[in-house]
Formats: structure tokens, C-alpha cells, sequence
């Protein structure tokens, strides 16, 4: 989120219809506990997940919420889930990657090769977070994303609820229909945690050496594996139709957070 950007809570039209979507998502929460039994939230620790972090924990609903530890994270955002840990009460279930898989791609491209090749980034990818995701929804019947339609280059393609046939589960984005204005004020108005590197022009954040702060105008992904051309820009975590699907397009200037 840039600073200028952030939202006037005296705006009490507008945090009262953020209420209002807030009451029918935690609705939806409570009803994909009951009829989707086991359901998971991948929290990516972004704006959009701790919203839904403070949902799910607030109200007890009975979703299970895990992150991955790619082993390379922003030490803020290893602050970030402390913190949730202490504001919550509750303990933050962490997927970290195998270490065989990490040591043989350390082995065959160099500690930092991810720099080297779109083939090489994307085989770190897969060994610090395609593999444990994997893990983590094994078992699972849905599994919850923070992602938003504004987000994404087709908008009309990303759906509440969708079956993920990439991981073969429901997958479901409660904020699918949320603007970046709208999760600030929520952040705001309940007072939820969120990664300090949003206050300095990060506003996806991923891992450390491939998240860099971005300019206004830039596109919300600049920041992300900057080194590579847009369109190779995807770790696979999101896929819609089976397809991979690009997170974040939109340009930051209206204001902007994008994760995963
Ligand atoms: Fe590796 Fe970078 Fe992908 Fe993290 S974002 S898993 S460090 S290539």
C-alpha cells in the first residue's frame, strides 16, 4: 500500500459497506467449514490473507490456516506471523520445504541460481513452495485463497468458489469481488496486523531476494522477479482452468497489495 493511498476511515459510507461484505464473507467462511470438511486457508501473510486470518480466528471458524516458510522469507514478514501468533492466540500451522529437494537445487544451480534462468527460478519455486502446497492440501476438501479479481488480468475467470483442477479441490476466494481500497479499510478498522514492508512501497511480497519495492505507475508485480519478463512472472501456486493463472496486474497509483 503506498502511504498516500491509504484510506480515510471518516469515510463512514464506505467502512460500513466494507462491514457489510465483511458479515457476508464470514458467512461463507462458516458454511465452507461445514459443507467442505476439511478446508484449509494458505495465508501468504499479504494484506488480502490477514483479513482473512482476522475473520477465521475472530469468529472461530473451523478452518485450519497454514503458511509456507520458503526458507527465504523477509525477515518483516517472519514478524508478521509472530505477531498474528500473539494478537490471535493461536499458532500458525508452517510448511517449510524438504531439504533434499532445496540441497539438490542448491547442488545444481548455486545458492541464489534462481538469477540465473527462468528454468532455475522456477525449480526453486517448486522445491520451497509448489512441493510443500502440495503437502499441505493433501487431504483437503477446499482450500481458501486471498486472492481478488482486480488482481488478476482476467477478472472474469477468477471465481468465489471454482474447483482447482491443478490440485484437484474447491478452491475458494472470498475476496474475489473486494477492491484494494476495501481490504484497507478493513485492515484498519479492526485493527489488523499486516507486513510492514506494504508501508514501504512493497505491495507483493514474496520472498527476500526476489521482492524488491516498486515506483508509483509501476504494475503491482514489478516488484517480483524483476529480472524476468512479465510473462514468465508465476511461481504456480494459482491455477484457474488448469491454467496457470498471473496474480496481479494492476498498475499501483489507485493503490494496490498483491501476494503469493
Ligand atoms: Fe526461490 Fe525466489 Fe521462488 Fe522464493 S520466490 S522460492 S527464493 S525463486
Amino acid at each position: 500500500m503506498l502511504r498516500e493511498n491509504i484510506p480515510d476511515l471518516a469515510d463512514l459510507e464506505l467502512v460500513a459497506a466494507v462491514a457489510d461484505k465483511a458479515v457476508r464473507v464470514k458467512q461463507l467462511l462458516h458454511d465452507v467449514a461445514r459443507d467442505y470438511a476439511p478446508a484449509v486457508f494458505a495465508n501468504s501473510l499479504g494484506a488480502e490473507d490477514m483479513v482473512l486470518t482476522d475473520m477465521i480466528w475472530s469468529e472461530g471458524i473451523d478452518i485450519g490456516i497454514f503458511s509456507l516458510d520458503t526458507g527465504r522469507l523477509p525477515a518483516e514478514t517472519c514478524e508478521l506471523m509472530a505477531k498474528a501468533e500473539r494478537r490471535y492466540g493461536r499458532r500458525l500451522e508452517v510448511f517449510t520445504p524438504r531439504h533434499d529437494t532445496v540441497q539438490d537445487f542448491v547442488a545444481g544451480f548455486g545458492i541464489n541460481g534462481f538469477y540465473d534462468s527462468v528454468e532455475a527460478r522456477k525449480a526453486c519455486c517448486h522445491a520451497r513452495k509448489i512441493e510443500p502446497l502440495q503437502r499441505a492440501l493433501a487431504g483437503k476438501q477446499a482450500w481458501i485463497t486471498g486472492l481478488r479479481a482486480a488482481q488478476s488480468p482476467t477478472r472474469d475467470k477468477l471465481k468465489t468458489v471454482a474447483f482447482d483442477h491443478g490440485n484437484k479441490l474447491v478452491k475458494i476466494s472470498p475476496l474475489a469481488d473486494w477492491s484494494e481500497r476495501e481490504v484497507w479499510v478493513y485492515l484498519r478498522a479492526n485493527n489488523v496486523p499486516y507486513n510492514a514492508l506494504h508501508d514501504r512501497n512493497y505491495p507483493s511480497i514474496g520472498c527476500a531476494p526476489c521482492t524488491r519495492a516498486i515506483q508509483p505507475g509501476e504494475d503491482v508485480r514489478a516488484g517480483r522477479w524483476w529480472w524476468e519478463s512479465a510473462d514468465t512472472k508465476e511461481c504456480g501456486l494459482h491455477l484457474v482452468d488448469g491454467k496457470l493463472q498471473r496474480v496481479a496486474t494492476a498498475k499501483v497509483g489507485a493503490g494496490g497489495t498483491a501476494t503469493a
